[in-house]
């Protein structure tokens, strides 16, 4: 006998990191997101991405909260925060290193650099693997010696046990993944417990996200996140990547640009509610367009 799958519920999230307030590019995504999710019945998550110690300062944490109410965005469920999670992050950073796919690296940014005979991946340089032939004996004695290390994916191995993979964008064919072009990307940082990478993949699985919809800046990283679901079973959700918006000179929109926070527009009596409505008919205030990515 067979069974029909029942109907996937669906889950969106919207992921910020707290390294300032939110500019209307992220008011345009947390919409899309929510829209999606509830169009079809589904939920909508908020995850606060604070780990990244050096640039995630808490008072953003209120800051975004407060930013998204004022544009009527609502989130379900309970905020995922990522400080709150390092176990998992350690968890599975274990069952990597159980597999022989992540080894420390101890380079630091300025011997990256040096290696001028680095090839550029989609996301910058790519780490040349000095460290991935360092004896076991040396690695050990490193870390008991206390020297700071980030801990890498050996990509060529990790792909050769994930096989062809692939990723999922609604209405489109399979899309192949190739990881391979980013090199041994770091899966835990010196100064933060788990990367991006690592987080974002294990979180998104842990929320019972079904569709990703983020900024196309993040396109290449779907490879890797890819990736990480096959080695570790997690289920693979479907990924939308939005153009970005940029502003008058032509740049995407950033955090540094004050002029464009939710928190100035609203400071400058901007109505929330009319913006929502602008920004879901891809209305920007002046000087905002739709890039290309
Ligand atoms: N925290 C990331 C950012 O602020 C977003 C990550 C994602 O949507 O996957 O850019």
């Amino acid at each position: 006998m067979t069974h029909a799958t029942p109907p996937q519920h669906m889950v969106t999230r919207f992921a910020p990191s707290p390294t300032g307030r939110l500019h209307v590019g992220h008011g345009w995504s947390a919409l899309m997101a929510m829209d999606m999710a509830r169009a079809h019945g589904g939920a909508f998550r908020l995850r606060i991405e604070d780990i990244d110690g050096t640039r995630s300062r808490p008072e953003h944490v209120a800051g975004i909260m407060e930013d998204l109410a004022w544009l009527g965005v609502a989130w379900d469920n309970d905020v995922m925060v990522q400080s709150q999670r390092i176990e998992h992050y350690d968890a599975a950073l274990g069952r990597l290193r159980a597999m022989g796919l992540l080894y420390p690296c101890f380079c630091t940014r300025a011997d990256i650099q040096a290696s001028l005979t680095a090839p550029h991946g989609p996301e910058g340089a790519i780490y040349p693997g000095t460290c991935r032939g360092l004896e076991d004996a040396e690695r050990a004695r490193r870390i008991a010696d206390g020297d700071a290390h980030a801990w890498r994916i050996d990509m060529g191995r990790a792909v050769a046990r994930a096989g062809k993979i692939t990723w999922r964008a609604p209405s489109s064919p399979p899309i192949i993944a190739d990881p391979l072009v980013h090199g041994d990307v770091v899966l835990a940082r010196k100064d933060a417990p788990a990367s991006y990478h690592l987080s974002c993949t294990l979180d998104d699985a842990a929320m019972g996200v079904t569709h990703v919809l983020r900024g196309g800046d993040l396109y290449g990283a779907t490879d890797i996140h890819r990736l990480l679901q096959a080695l570790l079973d997690l289920p693979s959700p479907f990924y939308i990547h939005h153009p970005l918006l940029v502003g008058p000179d032509g740049r995407r929109l950033a955090k540094r640009d004050g002029a464009i926070a939710l928190a100035d527009l609203r400071a400058q009596g901007m109505d929330p509610a009319r913006l929502a409505d602008d920004l879901r008919d891809n209305r920007f205030p002046v000087g905002i367009t739709l890039g290309s990515a």
